[in-house]
């Protein structure tokens, strides 16, 4: 059983924490989410108990580490269904995954006048490096048109696709619009013209089951930070066979397993060759923990759960004539903004009531040609929300016009 109000105790900030002397209300979870006190403590456990360094030491204490950071590759790996732990690649995070993939396989796999498909609701780390790798090797990026509504099809994939085509790029869920592609279908697609797909799970993983065994997907990059795990750290997820082509962007301690003064280099195998220096090691221990914590609540029972709220918000907000939202039927993020209001404005009145919503272009600049405007506000729920959070939003919502009245009455 799915119980929310037993959940929140889980996380401190949600017990006592205020914003503009009003209890938190935390909308942002697109941005970042908050942490439970599991993970918390297992970071506090490694820097209190055992810190180590990792892949080091010859010493039961170095010895205690290596174990516990394997442990959470392992449970990455089981979090993502992927077939070996050895295709779990610890990054700083989506944006340093997604420049891994780009710059180690894009850069050394395409050629001039090859194609990098992407669509314009990606966010900026899963199109900046494509557009520099495009231009240093001389292939172009090209975008997948998305319907009226800006869903990713399966249909406008095989429009887009050419002879050319040798990467998709694609997020799972967008940041903005929130709206699913249809990954195990596009990457049967692919697979069959031997395109490689890259998914940017930013948006996905920390909400739904994944299994990369399932869609075949052949790389996928997620945050731990939007996962309940602590900042800087995320994952890089390569079928093993493309790992081993890839080359690994940082070169340092711990990545190779021979060299010599004629520089000949012997790397290691992956995941190592990738994790040059000392890693991010409370990070890892701490998104290993945070993995734990939401197979504990469960997925599936994650994914409903947040459904369910995005509904109830949709059907409150609809019936308000001031508010125009962009994306009625997607599962994620929710865009909108109050007619007449200045989306950052916006953000600044939910400020007031000590709700946290973001405003701006969230990283997409190239989505608001789509969607002809400026900015938008989002809000983005996590499964601590609760319909009574909502509540509080809609009353906000409603003094949009007070806001207006402020200023220009
Ligand atoms: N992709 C998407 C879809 C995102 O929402 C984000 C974070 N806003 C990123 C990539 C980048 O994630 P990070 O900042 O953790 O690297």
């Amino acid at each position: 059983m799915f119980d929310v109000q037993q959940i929140r105790k889980d996380f401190p900030m949600l017990n006592g924490k205020t914003m503009h002397d009003q209890p938190l209300i935390y909308f942002d979870n697109g941005a970042t989410t908050l942490k439970p006190q599991v993970v918390i403590n297992k970071v506090c456990d490694y820097l209190t108990n055992y810190s180590g360094n990792a892949h080091r030491g010859d010493y039961d204490l170095s010895h205690e580490v290596d174990v516990q950071y394997e442990e959470a590759r392992c449970l990455v790996a089981k979090f993502i269904h992927a077939s070996r732990k050895e295709e779990i690649v610890f990054t700083s995070g989506s944006t340093d995954s997604l420049n891994m993939i780009a710059y180690g396989y894009g850069k050394t796999h395409l050629s001039a006048g090859d194609e990098i498909l992407i669509t314009v609701a990606e966010h900026a780390s899963n199109t900046l490096p494509w557009f520099d790798i495009a231009r240093e090797v001389g292939a172009v990026v090209n975008y997948i048109e998305l319907d009226a509504q800006g869903r990713l099809t399966l249909e406008n994939v095989k429009k887009a696709v050419t002879d050319q085509t040798k990467i998709i790029a694609i997020a799972e869920v967008t940041n903005v619009l929130g709206f699913q592609a249809p990954m195990k279908e596009i990457c049967a697609y692919a697979h069959e013209r031997d395109i490689i797909v890259v998914a940017d799970g930013a948006q996905s993983v920390p909400h739904q089951v994944t299994d990369v065994t399932d869609t075949d997907v052949d790389f996928l990059a997620f945050s731990g930070h939007k996962m309940c795990g602590p900042t800087g750290v995320g994952v890089l997820y390569g079928k093993y066979n493309l790992l081993c082509e890839t080359k690994p962007t940082r070169l340092g301690g711990g990545s190779n397993s021979r060299y010599n003064s004629c520089g000949v280099v012997t790397l290691k195998n992956p995941p190592y060759k990738f994790e040059a220096g000392t890693p991010n090691i409370e990070g890892v221990v701490g998104l290993g923990a945070a993995v734990s914590y939401l197979m504990e609540v469960g997925m599936d029972n994650i994914h409903a759960y947040e459904k369910e709220l995005r509904d109830y918000c949709i059907e409150k907000m609809k019936a308000l004539d001031n508010i125009e939202i962009y994306n009625e039927t997607s599962h994620g993020a929710i865009a909108f903004n109050i007619k007449g209001v200045f989306s950052q404005d916006g953000a600044s009145l939910f400020n007031t009531y000590g709700i946290a919503v973001r405003a701006g272009q969230h990283c997409a600049k190239i989505l608001d040609e789509f969607l002809d405007v400026s900015s938008t506000l989002r809000v983005s729920f996590y499964f601590y929300n609760t319909k009574e959070e909502i509540d509080k939003f809609i009353e906000v919502c409603k003094k949009g016009d007070d806001f207006l009245d402020a200023f220009f009455g």
